[in-house]
């Protein structure tokens, strides 16, 4: 459920009209809704709460690192899960207390993991055994030992695409599930490290829990033999990975899920901690673009809007498919014609759909591509020297533009020609 929804015939995110946040601040843009961030991050804490489940629920800042967004969620109460130095500074500037932070990513820089030390966040998921030693150095350095939790691979298939499977051997996330034992009794002796618990995350977009709980048995199984190794594991982290309706997919709720985890692990007297990303911004946000060309072909119907790829890459980087709806409500049965949706970017890519079924649209019309708050804005880049869009929070009547579009000077004010270049 969200909070786009049609209003006397004109797309509205919560009490705003869309039209109105175009004609402010120019196409395209992203625009998020707190009462959906909301709603979401509200019922999968119940979901886990009402599971009898200790649980923190760290928002995966990769998804959408906004500081808007991680505000809203850290002021319910969330914390975060970090993948960079970038996204640490971030979710401590948008005020996720340290204590609600955990660090993971299979290649930490030194620097990274000497700053996640100094600012006492809660965990590093720590993914190798070069990387275990060099935090056990930086942490004794300072005479502390720093909370871990191994990152495990489970070996399971997620049953997602092939980009954003991350739970099989052959990929490179993790410590091989039968090598796991082992590294644990190394980390267990090294003077900068508290080992405190186990880590998984299978995958991105998860649409059934069979996977999970897979993961979450072997889990299991592994916490059992490091208690009996003398290993004192007292957290749980299981990654993200719930996936969000995008089309015809019918994922688990959250209470199901949430009932996975007490089967499985319930019992172990562990806190649990979640990285849930798309599942908390995915349906929160939508881009809005404004159609610049109908291009009528021999054999297809192209619609060229002013997004492209670079605003939004999951279609051009999964096949990923994303709802497009016109911005004003097309009449009830009105006709429906097959097109192509394409951004302007010189990458035959550039595609959001094909053969989408949508009511005959006109240049100037506004669209808004559904379901786009997780690795949108995120993943966006200037290629075609195109400048990022903004990104517009919404809240009740309110809105706010929470990142600016940069000006051309502000893009090349990095740049610099060297001196041989005489003036
Ligand atoms: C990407 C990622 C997540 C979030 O995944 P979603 O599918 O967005 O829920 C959580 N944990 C780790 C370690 C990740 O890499």
């Amino acid at each position: 459920m969200n909070h786009f929804q049609y209003v006397n015939g004109a797309l509205f995110a919560e009490d705003v009209a869309i039209a109105a946040i175009a004609e402010r601040v120019g196409t395209p843009f992203y625009c998020y809704s707190t009462a959906t961030l909301t709603r979401h991050y509200t019922v999968f804490r119940d979901a886990l709460a009402a599971a009898g489940l200790d649980a923190t629920v760290c928002f995966a800042c990769k998804a959408n690192p906004n500081m808007a967004v991680i505000r809203t969620l850290a002021e319910l109460g969330a914390g975060a899960d970090v993948v960079s130095e970038g996204e640490m500074r971030q979710a401590l500037a948008a005020g996720v207390p340290p204590g609600r932070i955990v660090f993971s990513g299979v290649g930490k820089t030194r620097h990274e993991l000497e700053l996640a030390v100094a600012k006492g966040i809660l965990q590093i998921n720590v993914e190798s055994e070069p990387e275990l030693e060099l935090l056990s150095e930086i942490a004794a350095a300072r005479g502390i030992r720093m909370p871990i939790s191994l990152r495990v691979n489970p070996d399971v298939d997620a049953g997602t695409h092939a980009k954003i499977t991350t739970g099989k051997k052959e990929n490179k996330f993790g410590i091989e599930w039968t090598r796991a034992r082992e590294v644990y009794a190394r980390a267990n002796a090294l003077p900068g490290i508290d080992v405190v618990g186990v880590a998984c995350h299978i995958g991105s977009q998860l649409t059934e829990l069979e996977p999970f709980r897979d993961a979450f048995i072997r889990v299991r199984d592994l916490v059992a033999m490091l208690r009996a190794d003398g290993v004192n594991i007292r957290r749980l982290d299981l990654g993200g990975g719930l996936g969000v309706p995008y089309d015809q997919e019918i994922p688990p709720e959250p209470k199901a899920y949430a009932e996975v985890i007490r089967a499985t692990l319930g019992d172990l007297g562990c806190r649990i901690i979640v990285e849930p990303g798309r599942l908390l911004v995915g349906n929160a946000g939508i881009l809005v673009s404004r159609i610049i060309y109908v291009k009528e072909g021999s054999t297809r119907t192209f619609v060229i809007v002013d997004a492209a790829m670079n605003d939004l890459m999951r279609p051009a980087l999964y096949e990923a498919h994303h709802a497009i709806f016109p911005v004003t409500e097309p009449a009830a049965g009105a006709a429906r014609i097959e097109v192509d949706v394409v951004g302007p970017v010189c990458e035959t890519g550039d595609t959001f759909a094909k053969q989408r079924s949508l009511p005959p649209m006109r240049a100037g019309e506004l669209l808004a591509f559904g379901t786009a708050g997780a690795y949108g804005a995120a993943m966006s880049s200037t290629y075609n020297t195109r400048p990022l869009v903004p990104e517009v929070m919404v809240k009740g009547a309110e809105f706010a533009v929470v990142r600016d579009r940069p000006s051309y000077e502000e893009m090349r004010a990095l740049e610099s020609l060297p001196a041989w270049f005489k003036s």
